[in-house]
C-alpha cells in the first residue's frame, strides 16, 4: 500500500490545488487531506479521483491549537465533512487566521516590508495562513524563501508573530470526536513539553499520534512507538506536504505510515459514528 496520511491543499497553505495534488497522487492507494482549520479541499479531491480511478480519499483536517508550546497541531480523520456544528467552529477559526493574517501584513509594513493584503489573499484561495504572508514576501523581493520569511519574521517569536485565539489541545479532541473523527497528535515534537501534553491528551481521549514526520527525528520515532504501546494509541505517519514552494523538504509519500495505520483508524473511527468512507 502506498499511503500518505497527511497531505496540505490549496484549501490552506499547501502550493497545489485537491486536483493537482491527486494528479500528483495518482499511484497513491490513499492519501489523507488534513488542511488546516478546513476540510473544503475534500470534495474536489475527490472527484479529481474518481476521474482518475485513484487514490481513495480520507477526509481529513488539522487543528491549530494553543500556541504557547509551538505549534500543538491535532489531526482528525474520517471527519464528517456535512457536521453542521463542525463547519461553524472550523468557519470561526478561518475567520480569525483572516484577521491574524491582516495584522501580520501591518506589522510587518512597520518592519520596513510591505505587502498588498489583496495579493496574499490571491495566494491563500482558502484558510489564510503564514506560508502564503511568506509567499507573498518572497514574490516581492524582501526575503529568498518561505524559511528565511519565518526565520527572519513570521516564526512564533518572530518580530512580525500575531497570536489568535485558539482551542486549547484538549478541546480539539473532543471538537473531532464530536464530528465523527479520530484524533492523532501531529508532529508531537514540534511543542515545547511534548510529553506531558501528551499524558494530559491520552486522559481526554486522544486516539493516536503521528510517528513518522519529517520533524520527528529517529531518537523521538523510537520514544513515540514506547508511548503509544504505552497508552494504547494509534501510530500513524505522513509527509505533511505543502508542496516545493512551501515545504521543500515534505516529499509527497515521503514518510509511510506503520504498517496497519489506516485500518486502526478506521476501526477506531467507529467508535465516534458511521465513517461514510
Ligand atoms: P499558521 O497556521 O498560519 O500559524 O502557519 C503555520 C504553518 O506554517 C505550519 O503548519 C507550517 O505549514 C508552516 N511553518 C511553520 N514554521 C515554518 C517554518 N519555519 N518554515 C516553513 N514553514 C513553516
Ligand atoms: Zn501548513
Ligand atoms: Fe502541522
Ligand atoms: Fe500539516
Amino acid at each position: 500500500m502506498r499511503v500518505d496520511l497527511h497531505v496540505h491543499t490549496n484549501a490552506s497553505d499547501g502550493q497545489y490545488t485537491p486536483s493537482e495534488v491527486v494528479a500528483l497522487a495518482r499511484a497513491f492507494d490513499l492519501i489523507a487531506i488534513t488542511d488546516h482549520d478546513t476540510t473544503d479541499g475534500v470534495a474536489e479531491a475527490r472527484a479529481a479521483a474518481a476521474h482518475h480511478g485513484a487514490p481513495l480519499i480520507l477526509p481529513g483536517i488539522e487543528i491549530s491549537t494553543a500556541e504557547d508550546r509551538g505549534d500543538v497541531h491535532m489531526l482528525g480523520y474520517f471527519v464528517r465533512v456535512d457536521d453542521a456544528g463542525f463547519q461553524d467552529a472550523l468557519r470561526g477559526f478561518r475567520e480569525a487566521r483572516f484577521r491574524r493574517g491582516q495584522m501580520m501584513v501591518e506589522k510587518l509594513a512597520r518592519l520596513g516590508v510591505h505587502l498588498e493584503w489583496a495579493r496574499v489573499e490571491q495566494i491563500a484561495a482558502g484558510a489564510v495562513g503564514r506560508p502564503h504572508i511568506a509567499r507573498a514576501m518572497v514574490e516581492a523581493g524582501y526575503v529568498e524563501s518561505v524559511r528565511e520569511a519565518f526565520d527572519r519574521y513570521i516564526s512564533n517569536d518572530g518580530p512580525a508573530y500575531v497570536a489568535r485565539k485558539r482551542l486549547t489541545p484538549e478541546e480539539s479532541v473532543d471538537l473531532i470526536h464530536r464530528a465523527g473523527g479520530v484524533a492523532v497528535f501531529a508532529h508531537p515534537a514540534l511543542a515545547a513539553g511534548w510529553r506531558d501534553l501528551l499524558k494530559g491528551l491520552v486522559a481526554v481521549g486522544l486516539d493516536g499520534v503521528e510517528v513518522n514526520h519529517p520533524s520527528n527525528d529517529e531518537r523521538t520515532r523510537l520514544e513515540l512507538r514506547a508511548l503509544a504501546a504505552q497508552h494504547s494509541l494509534i501510530m500513524t505517519g505522513g509527509s505533511d506536504f505543502h508542496g516545493p514552494a512551501v515545504k521543500p523538504g515534505n516529499g509527497l509519500g515521503c514518510m509511510a505510515p506503520p504498517e496497519g495505520a489506516v485500518f486502526a483508524l478506521r476501526e477506531r473511527a467507529r467508535r465516534y459514528g458511521d465513517p461514510d468512507v
